[in-house]
Parts: C-alpha cells; sequence; structure tokens
C-alpha cells in the first residue's frame, strides 16, 4: 500500500525525556534536570491532580457536560461566547483545528522561523504548502514586527505569529498584531499564547471583539503544569458561529482533562506563584549566565553559547538537559526552561563550567 506523498512532511521531534537519557548514559534518573520543554517545574496544581484521580471511577463516560462546563468557564475567562472556545487536545490539537476550518488544497500558509515546528506539520496534514517569515536578531534582539511578517507576506491564507515566541522570548505588540492582520489579504491571523502567563502584555484576546480575521491560542501545558493531559483552545471570531461543530473530532479534550482544567482554572495562586518563579529565574539566567541572553517573556531564555550542539552535550553529561536549538537554525543557540530556583541555579552553575572549560 502507498501513502499519501509524506516527503514534504518533516517529524516532530519533543525533548528527550530523564529516562531515556539516563537510560543512554547508564545513569539515574534523579542525577537530571529537564529544563529542554518549557514544563512547569512546579507540577500541576494540586487541586488539578485530586480532579485527575477523582475522574478516574468516571471514565466509562462520554464527556458531554464536562467539555460544556470547561467551554463556559474558558469563556466567562475571557468574555467571550461559548462558541468562541474551541477546546482541542493541547493547543496543537487547536491549531488543527483552525487548519480544518481555513485551508483549502495548496492554500499556503505564512509561520515564522526560526518557530514552533507544528503549525507547518498541521497545514501539510490539511494539504497545505507552507511559507516562511524570517525572526531576525538585531543588536541583540529577535524583533517580531509588523513589516517583517508583511515584507514576507505573499497572499498567504493563515498567517502565524507567537506572542511570546518560542524559541526566542520576544514578543509582538498589539498595534503589530492589528497592523498585520490589516495589512494581509483574506487571511487569518493566529496569535499563539502558549506562554501567554508569562507575559506581562495584554491578550490578544481582546482584539476579538474589534475584529473577524484574529485567533487566539492558549494552552493548559505550560504555566498551568498540565502538559501531559493534552488541553489546549482556541479563540475564534464571533461569527464563526457554529463551524467548531463542523471541524472537531468528537469529544476534543476528554474528561480527565476537562475536570483538570476546570480545577485548575480554580488555582490562580499556582499559576502566580509559577509565574513568580519564572521572572526570578529570568533575571538570574540573564544576570549570572556567561553567555549572551536575550530578553524573554516566556518560562525560558534562549542564549548564545557558540556551539550550541557541544554546549548541550557537555551540560547533558553534568545531568541538566537544556534545548539545542540548532534544529531551530539557530546552531550557536540554546533554550533554557526555568525550573525550581534550585534547578535554574544548578543549570546556571553547569553551563558557566562548560562555556569556561
Ligand atoms: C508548547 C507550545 C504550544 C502548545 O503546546 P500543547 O502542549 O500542544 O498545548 C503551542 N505553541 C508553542 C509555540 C508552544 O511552545
Amino acid at each position: 500500500m502507498e501513502l499519501r506523498d509524506l516527503s514534504d512532511h518533516v517529524e516532530y521531534r519533543a525533548g528527550r525525556g530523564i529516562e531515556e537519557v539516563a537510560r543512554e548514559l547508564g545513569r539515574d534518573p534523579s542525577e537530571f534536570v529537564k529544563l529542554s520543554s518549557n514544563e512547569n517545574p512546579h507540577g500541576p496544581s494540586p487541586k488539578a491532580a485530586d480532579a485527575i484521580r477523582a475522574a478516574a471511577s468516571e471514565v466509562h463516560r462520554y464527556p458531554k457536560a464536562v467539555h460544556a462546563d470547561l467551554t463556559a468557564k474558558v469563556a466567562d475567562r475571557w468574555d467571550v461566547t461559548d462558541e468562541q472556545v474551541w477546546l482541542a487536545n493541547g493547543g496543537d490539537g487547536a491549531l488543527d483545528y483552525l487548519a480544518r476550518a481555513m485551508l483549502d488544497p495548496d492554500d499556503t500558509v505564512l509561520v515564522p522561523s526560526p518557530g514552533f515546528t507544528y503549525y507547518g506539520m498541521s497545514a501539510r496534514f490539511h494539504h497545505g504548502d507552507v511559507a516562511e517569515y524570517p525572526v531576525a536578531e538585531r543588536d541583540g534582539e529577535f524583533a517580531l514586527d509588523a513589516e517583517s511578517v508583511l515584507s514576507a507576506y505573499d497572499g498567504e491564507r493563515v498567517v502565524y505569529l507567537t506572542s511570546p515566541h518560542n524559541p526566542t522570548g520576544a514578543r509582538f505588540t498589539l498595534d503589530a498584531v492589528r497592523d498585520i492582520a490589516d495589512g494581509v489579504d483574506d487571511a487569518l491571523v493566529v496569535v499563539d499564547e502558549a506562554y501567554g502567563e508569562f507575559a506581562d502584555g495584554p491578550s490578544a484576546v481582546e482584539l476579538l471583539d474589534e475584529r473577524d480575521d484574529i485567533a487566539v491560542l492558549r494552552t493548559f501545558s505550560k504555566a498551568y503544569g498540565l502538559a501531559g493531559v493534552r488541553l489546549g483552545y482556541a479563540l475564534v471570531p464571533e461569527s464563526w458561529a457554529d463551524a467548531y461543530a463542523r471541524v472537531q473530532t468528537p469529544f476534543a479534550a476528554s474528561a480527565v482533562a476537562c475536570e483538570a482544567g476546570l480545577a485548575a482554572m480554580d488555582d490562580d495562586a499556582h499559576v502566580e506563584q509559577t509565574v513568580e518563579s519564572v521572572e526570578w529565574g529570568r533575571e538570574y539566567v540573564h544576570d549570572e549566565l556567561d553567555a549572551q541572553t536575550y530578553e524573554s517573556h516566556g518560562n525560558f531564555v534562549l542564549a548564545n553559547v557558540g556551539d550550541a550542539e557541544a554546549v548541550t552535550e557537555a551540560a547533558k553529561r553534568e545531568g541538566v538537559l537544556i534545548r539545542d536549538c540548532s534544529s531551530f537554525g539557530l546552531p550557536e543557540c540554546v533554550r533554557v526552561t526555568i525550573g525550581t530556583r534550585e534547578e535554574t541555579e544548578r543549570a546556571v552553575a553547569v553551563l558557566n563550567e562548560v562555556l569556561d572549560a
């Protein structure tokens, strides 16, 4: 049996887990810290963990009511209608729904480079093509502005903006988002706010009041510490009304995920603590790491270490897993997720030793 032509498709390479690396090096997993996947080092809210346990005995039922409850809670949180909330299996799942809703075969999407791999993957799954706009370094900063997006824009149907941006930590202003939406032609602008909780600026959700050509992506994977349950959502224009019912895989978010999300949203203190610890850690890495770092609005810091692959390998041997950004097209940079205070201090100490060697 021949598959369809998958030669343009690329594999998503998730950061490797501690168990995997420990096994490879013949070491004990407890010797490692994982700061390579932008996870929440404090874990999920205890309330969410309790909700997951409590959901266990009810999982023989399809998640109809709880899906509606979480949709309503998210809608209330953002002051949008229930129809504007597209729950999904992770933010990635929501990207798929947007592609389903937007793309005809051979439509093209515009994605940032460097950037999050899944935008392009999702477009290709939906028979789309992919073009890129540059996120370029200028004077020690990665510039996310309307001009670099619009000068690359050539009639694409969806434009992806990551704000805060992974892996650089930079962000778009809302004015830039507005200018981009004004400057494109019958295109949806997707503002990916997977790291939105860590930035102190306003969310692009407020633009949904004014316009029907923007969608915003949010996730429970990062600040909420629920990466393993797979829960995220898109907030879409009000005029799309019943489109979700036509594109979603039935019961897009599982009962366990919905219960976890509901409980997590009732624990603001956990998110606040997480954000505070990230603010501390970004400062610390910026001040203490003996390498050039870039200002970050996410839960990670990008650092220019010269030879990213060698530094990532050497840090791994010292028990610290970070992300080599070569695959993002940044062979001199590593991305370090902010861990607990202890983990972040250890990572910086190890990296400084490696850089000094
Ligand atoms: C982590 C991340 C997402 C969403 O991840 P999910 O776990 O699928 O919710 C989306 N965009 C970016 C840029 C991310 O880093």
